[in-house]
């Protein structure tokens, strides 16, 4: 059997990379373990969050389905950091686990451009020019030129239960075995990392009234512009929090926690500690919250977001029933870690196309990031760009100025991982332009030039930008003036010569809905909600918009430059040989890149400057062959 594009693994990012190549026409294998697990959410069944609501944004202003699986499955939404500036407000949704995992596996299946095959694979078939097929466990063969794998945590995946270790990709699922020692014949380096997760807990052991009750926030939500919006009744979480007590039971356990006894050999995520991790490295601190979580409308069970661990099962019912509410709470799935294989993501261009291997292409897990959403959005890059290599069209490509997600290809290829990478506002330079509210102006004119984003999905971006443009142009049009009697009800004062709805709309206490009533047409009465938030952020930061603008222009000149794919760095004087050696193996495909990698000086970049503007005929044409 042969295909243009074969997707290994079906979880976050196989189910977009997938999704991604079909939408792009070409004929698409998802090659999985175990087909009914296609989407199922491995730890918290939630979506989003700061960073990571941004990148579920970016998916959807790209096409792919993460934000209308999660509107179609959310029980809660939630706006994080509503009182800080826009660019860091952020959506984050609670989700039924099983139905998020039940509606996505339906969505490939029924997507006629994409064949699901059962199956292990552990080898790659490769020849000089690239990859040519995969080998299953079984003894199949399927053929491609182009192959993307999203193994997550199953390469030789260990998973630790206090002083228990077994083999295993996830509790309940068998690890992949053979493919990444395939992966090292070809010469990839291979490191080990570890994530966790906490007990899952029975919800009617708790005594809920113990704890703070989070409902669902009214205004926030959904993910996508083109979904269908969410339908399922909303549940509440609850917080509570560990104590004093909590902490000596877990200070007196510690020779038995795996991460400390030395059994476990892998990086953990520094910012999403174990609780034994964090009652170490924060011994300062009285108590850390915990969240807990429904997992869904009918499940049985909660999710104590904040107790992920791998102390024995005995430990784990000693502490949890220190923590108020959870006094009589009984664990219906211990806590755990696992250990797993990954690649040095510095092994792909920023294509996530493997420099070693063309026409292989890694994303999520396995290229050391965590988390669903950068899964995701590794996942819809490499499925989109192994389709565009079929059809012979250029890759496609973001930078740290435009998206989420060019940030974090920018940051995995130039500057590698030492734990799991997850995504922070915090990582991006241009935050201001990385918003959630316009992710869609953003990625979807891109999207569409290429064929990823579906039609009807083109026409409702379309439609929102002309009526998010005509309501600028009609705030700008109606000046109001000092005397007007409405005034009194938006509790605002004008200066003598009258205000324009513009200008009366930076002022911060002031909404797009209650200026509605000052504008005669129906420009602002045909904004949706999210579009009304949307117009009132441009409005507001405009100046500061124009200011880092400028800032992206001076960033933009330095990703101009692309470095030709055959310049020979041994005949750039000024380059030491540990900075040529390093641009050798990893062929930057622009002076932005190559100033942004390890070991890279500022000296360097300036030979390199001179060199790139002004070529030598040794040098050949100025195209890109390897993109990093
Ligand atoms: P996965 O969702 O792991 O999917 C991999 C898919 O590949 C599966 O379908 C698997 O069956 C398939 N597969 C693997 N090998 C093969 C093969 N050889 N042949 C065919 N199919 C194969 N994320 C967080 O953000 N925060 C956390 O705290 C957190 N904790 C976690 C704790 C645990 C115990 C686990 C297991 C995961 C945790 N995660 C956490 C990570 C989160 O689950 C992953 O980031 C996310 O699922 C990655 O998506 P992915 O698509 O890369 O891989």
């Amino acid at each position: 059997m042969s295909f243009d594009v074969l997707v290994v693994g079906g979880g976050h990012a196989g189910t977009e990379a997938a999704l991604a190549a079909a939408r792009l026409g070409v004929r698409t294998a998802l090659i999985t373990q175990d087909p009914e697990k296609m989407g199922l959410m491995s730890c918290n069944p939630a979506i989003g969050g700061i960073g990571k609501g941004h990148l579920v944004k970016e998916i959807d202003a790209l096409g792919g389905e993460m934000g209308r699986n999660t509107d179609a499955t959310a029980i809660q939404f939630r706006t994080l950091n509503t009182r800080k500036g826009p660019a860091v407000r952020a959506t984050r949704a609670q989700c039924d686990r099983a139905l998020y995992a039940r509606r996505l596996g339906t969505v490939i299946r029924e997507d006629p451009g994409v064949t699901v095959v059962k199956g292990e694979v552990v080898g790659l078939v490769t020849r000089k020019d690239g990859v040519k097929a995969v080998r299953l466990a079984d003894g199949r063969e399927l053929e491609s030129a182009t192959v993307v794998l999203t193994t997550g945590t199953f390469l030789e995946g260990l998973l630790h239960f206090g002083d228990d270790q077994r083999p295993g990709g996830r509790i309940g699922d068998a690890p992949s075995t053979g493919l990444s020692g395939c992966l090292r014949d070809l010469g990839f380096p291979v490191g080990r990392l570890k994530t966790g997760t906490p007990p899952r807990l029975l919800e009617d052991s708790l005594d809920l009234d113990a704890m703070t009750r989070q409902d669902s926030d009214p205004g926030a939500g959904p993910f996508s512009l083109w979904g269908g919006g969410t339908s399922l009744p909303r549940r509440p979480c609850w917080v509570t929090a560990t104590t004093g007590r909590t902490h000596e039971v877990i200070r007196s356990n510690l020779h038995r926690a795996p991460l400390f006894t030395g059994a476990i050999k892998g990086q953990g995520p520094r910012y999403c500690p174990s609780i034994e991790d964090k009652v170490v490295r924060f011994a300062h601190h009285d108590s850390h919250r915990v969240f807990v979580e429904p997992e869904g409308l009918d499940s049985p069970e909660v999710y104590p977001n904040g107790l992920s661990t791998s102390l024995p099962l005995s430990v784990q019912e000693e502490y949890v029933r220190t923590i108020p509410g959870l006094e009589r709470a009984e664990i219906t799935q211990p806590g755990y870690a696992v250990e797993y294989d990954f690649v040095d993501p510095r092994e792909v261009g920023s294509d996530l196309q493997a420099l070693r291997v063309p026409g292989l292409f890694l994303a999520g897990q396995v290229l050391g990031t965590t988390g669903y959403e950068e899964a995701g959005a590794l996942g819809l890059l490499a499925g989109a760009n192994a389709a565009l290599i079929t059809r012979k069209a250029p890759p496609l490509f973001f930078n740290r100025a435009e998206a989420y997600l060019g940030v974090m290809v920018d940051d995995l290829v130039t500057r590698g991982v030492t734990e799991p990478y997850r995504m922070f506002t915090s990582r991006a330079e241009f935050r201001l332009n990385l918003r959630e509210d316009n992710a869609a102006d953003r990625l979807a004119p891109r999207a569409a030039a290429v064929g990823l984003l579906p039609d009807r999905a083109r026409g409702l971006y379309e439609a929102r930008t002309e009526r998010l443009d005509y309501a600028r142009r009609s705030l700008e049009a109606v000046r109001v003036s000092s005397s007007n009697p409405r005034l009194a009800d938006l509790g605002q004062s004008l200066p003598r010569e009258g205000l324009t709805l513009l200008e009366i709309l930076r002022r911060p206490d002031v909404t797009v809905d209650s200026l509605a009533p000052f504008e005669e047409g129906d420009a602002l009465d045909a904004l949706t909600p999210e579009e009304r938030t949307a117009l009132a952020i441009r409005v507001r930061y405009e100046g500061y918009l124009v200011h880092e603008q400028r800032e992206v222009e001076r960033f933009a000149r330095l990703e101009a430059l692309e470095i030709p794919a055959d310049l020979d760095f041994t005949t750039v004087p000024g380059l030491s040989l540990e900075v040529r050696e390093r641009l050798k193996q990893y062929r930057p495909r622009t002076l932005g890149l190559a100033s942004r990698m390890e070991g890279v000086t500022p000296a360097a970049v300036a030979a390199l400057l001179i060199r790139v503007r002004a070529p030598t005929s040794a040098d050949g044409p100025n195209r890109v062959k390897k993109e990093v």
